[in-house]
């Protein structure tokens, strides 16, 4: 279970603060297929980020599986970073210089040894989510559902507890979406990882999963907001 408690998030450029998060509480539980949604701009991606650890909040307190953030060593933080959360972007994020396996692989890059160890299951995951023909395509030989493709497996290959996504189908035209989608879907029922994913698309939102609905920098929906 992750819980948020009353986080606040506030970036500074130069003088300027700018407060984006105002003491935001939710809980996700453990397993679900969590969606966030909120205007542009009122820190859906800051949410997301502060989950993978990617930023830390500027107060208050974020606990996954019982363990709080702010208390973590760093080796702590990058293990759990590394290989506990898989994260899927908008823009893919790939390496453009990689072929599709060592995308999958880029996160363990700097450990040869675990490279050769991973290798066959990276390879597996891309014919898992239909690439099995394209594992030496580089990105830009790639549409873009097959990089997102690429994105997914990479993000499965740590066997993650946690995959955030932030909006993964929106660059994408509409059957590559809808591509997507059914992906999704299908890992979080098939693995059973806790799936957190901001997203406008009204595609993940008729089934019955938790929504959080981020507006001025706190969740709008209160029942959602509960400890
Ligand atoms: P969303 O994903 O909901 O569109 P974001 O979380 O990306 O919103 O951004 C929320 C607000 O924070 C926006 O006004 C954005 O301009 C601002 N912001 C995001 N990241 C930074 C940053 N690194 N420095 C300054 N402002 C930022
Ligand atoms: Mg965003």
């Amino acid at each position: 279970m992750i819980i948020v408690d009353r986080v606040t998030k506030t970036y500074r450029r130069g003088t300027v603060e700018i407060p984006v998060l105002r003491g935001l509480s939710c809980t996700i539980e453990k397993g679900t297929f969590t969606i966030i949604v909120g205007p542009s701009g009122s820190g859906k991606s800051t949410l997301l980020y502060l989950l993978g650890m990617l930023d830390e909040p500027s107060s208050g307190e974020i606990s996954i599986g019982g363990r709080k953030l702010s208390t973590l060593d760093d080796r702590t933080r990058n293990h759990m970073r590394r290989d506990e959360i898989g994260f899927v972007f908008q823009s893919f994020n790939l390496l453009g210089n990689l072929s599709a396996v060592d995308n999958v692989l880029a996160p363990f890059l700097t450990n040869p040894r675990d490279v050769a160890e991973k290798r066959p299951a990276a390879m597996s995951l891309l014919k898992d989510v239909g690439l099995g023909d394209r594992l030496d395509h580089r990105p830009a030989e790639l549409s873009g559902g097959e990089q997102q493709r690429v994105a997914i497996a990479r993000a499965l290959l740590k066997r993650p507890s946690l995959i955030l996504a932030d909006e993964p189908t929106g660059e994408l035209d509409s059957e590559n979406g809808a591509d997507i989608f059914r992906l999704l879907r299908t890992l979080h029922t098939e693995l059973a990882t806790t799936v957190v994913i901001v997203t406008h698309d009204d595609r993940f939102l008729q089934a019955d999963d938790p929504v959080l609905e981020i507006r001025d920098g706190m969740i709008a929906n209160p029942a959602a907001a509960e400890l």
